[in-house]
C-alpha cells in the first residue's frame, strides 16, 4: 500500500525516466516530468498520464512536489560529449537547482550519480567508499567530474540539513526503451548484429563491464528513495561482471548473426573495470538485481526486433 504522493521526476522522458514514471504511476502516485527534450524522446510518455513541463534544468524551475527523482543529464559518452561545458552545466547547476528546489518544498529528493565517479577504478568490485582514479582533463571530463560535484552539493545539502538527499550510483542499466543512436555498447552490439554489420570492440575486449537490467534498476532506486535513512551514495547495479569479447559473442549468440568483429585501439580514459559492490544496497535495502544478463540481453533483442516488425 503506497500513500499517493506529488512526484517530479526530471530527465523522465529519458531511458530510465520513463520507466521510473510507470512505476510511480502504476503506484497511484501523480507524476510530473520536466525534461528539455535534449536526449530524451516525447514518444516515451506516449499514454502515460504525467504532467509534462518542458524546461532546461540549468535554469531555476518550481514544481509543487514532495519527491523528486532528479535524472535531468545526458548519459551516453556520445551525447555528453557533443558540449561538454553545458554536460558540467546541466550535472552541477542543474542538480543545485534541483536540490535548491527540494530544499523550498520540504521535498525529499533522489539525485541519479554514476558509477563513472570511480574513473578507472584500481580497485574492484568498487565499493561506495572508493574515491576513484578520475581524469580531469579528458573527453569523459565533463560528465565524471559534473557528476561529482553534483555529488558534492548534495552531501553539503545533506549535512547543513537543508535537503533530505538520495545519492544513487547508477552502473550500467539496460532494457527496453534505450535509444539505439546513443552509443551505449550494448544497443551498439545488438544494432550490428541485427544489422549484419560489425562489432566494434576495442582494447581486445578485455574491458570488463556489468549490465543491470532496467526493472531492477528502477526497483532499486524506488526502494532508495522511500528508505528512512539517506545511507550516503549507494551503488545500484548488477555484479554479473562481464569482458566485452564475451558480451559480444553473447550477443551474436542470441541474434543468431553472422556479424564479425572489429578491432580498435583502447578510446581515452575508457574504464577497464566496471563492477559494483553491493554490499550497502544488499544490506541495507535488501536490493539485489534478479534479471540475468542474458535473459535480460534476450528480452531486449525481442523487444526490438517487435518494433522493427508492428
Ligand atoms: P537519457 O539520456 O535517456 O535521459 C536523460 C533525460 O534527461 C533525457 O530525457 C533528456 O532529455 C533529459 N535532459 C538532459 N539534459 C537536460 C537538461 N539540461 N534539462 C532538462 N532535461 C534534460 O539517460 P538515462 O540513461 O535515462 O540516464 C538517466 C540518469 O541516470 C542520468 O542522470 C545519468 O547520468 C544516470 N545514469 C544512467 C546510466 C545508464 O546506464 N543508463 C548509468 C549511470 C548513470
Amino acid at each position: 500500500m503506497h500513500i499517493p504522493m506529488r512526484v517530479l521526476v526530471t530527465g523522465g522522458a529519458g531511458f530510465i525516466g520513463h520507466h521510473l514514471c510507470r512505476r510511480l504511476l502504476s503506484e497511484g502516485h501523480q507524476v510530473t516530468v520536466l525534461d528539455d527534450f535534449s536526449t530524451g524522446l516525447e514518444s516515451n510518455l506516449d499514454g502515460l498520464a504525467v504532467e509534462i513541463v518542458r524546461h532546461d534544468v540549468r535554469e531555476q524551475f518550481d514544481v509543487v512536489c514532495d519527491q523528486i527523482y532528479h535524472l535531468a543529464c545526458p548519459a551516453s559518452p556520445a551525447f555528453y560529449q557533443r558540449d561538454g561545458i553545458g554536460t558540467l552545466r546541466t550535472a552541477v547547476q542543474g542538480t543545485l537547482n534541483a536540490l535548491e528546489l527540494a530544499s523550498r518544498r520540504k521535498a525529499r529528493i533522489l539525485v541519479a550519480s554514476t558509477s563513472e565517479v570511480y574513473g578507472d577504478p584500481q580497485v574492484s568490485p568498487q565499493p561506495e567508499t572508493y574515491f576513484g582514479n578520475v581524469n580531469t582533463w579528458g573527453p569523459r571530463a565533463c560528465y565524471d567530474e559534473g557528476k561529482r560535484a553534483a555529488e558534492a552539493l548534495c552531501y553539503e545539502f545533506q549535512s547543513q540539513a537543508m535537503a533530505d538527499v538520495r545519492v544513487a550510483r547508477i552502473f550500467n542499466t539496460y532494457g527496453p526503451g534505450m535509444r539505439l543512436d546513443d552509443g551505449r555498447v550494448i544497443t551498439e552490439f545488438i544494432t550490428a548484429a541485427l544489422a549484419g554489420g560489425p562489432l566494434r570492440l576495442d582494447a581486445g575486449g578485455e574491458q570488463t563491464r556489468s549490465f543491470c537490467y532496467i526493472d531492477d534498476m528502477v526497483e532499486g532506486l524506488a526502494t532508495l528513495m522511500n528508505h528512512h535513512d539517506p545511507l550516503g551514495p549507494v551503488n545500484l547495479g548488477c555484479n554479473e561482471e562481464i569482458k566485452l569479447s564475451d558480451l559480444a559473442r553473447l550477443i551474436l549468440g542470441v541474434t543468431n548473426s553472422e556479424s564479425t568483429v572489429e578491432h580498435h585501439h583502447r578510446r581515452a580514459d575508457d574504464p577497464m573495470r566496471r563492477n559494483p559492490d553491493l554490499t550497502v544496497a544488499r544490506n541495507a535495502l535488501r536490493w539485489t538485481p534478479r534479471v540475468k544478463l542474458a535473459a535480460g540481453v534476450a528480452n531486449l533483442v525481442r523487444s526490438l526486433q517487435k518494433s522493427s516488425h508492428p
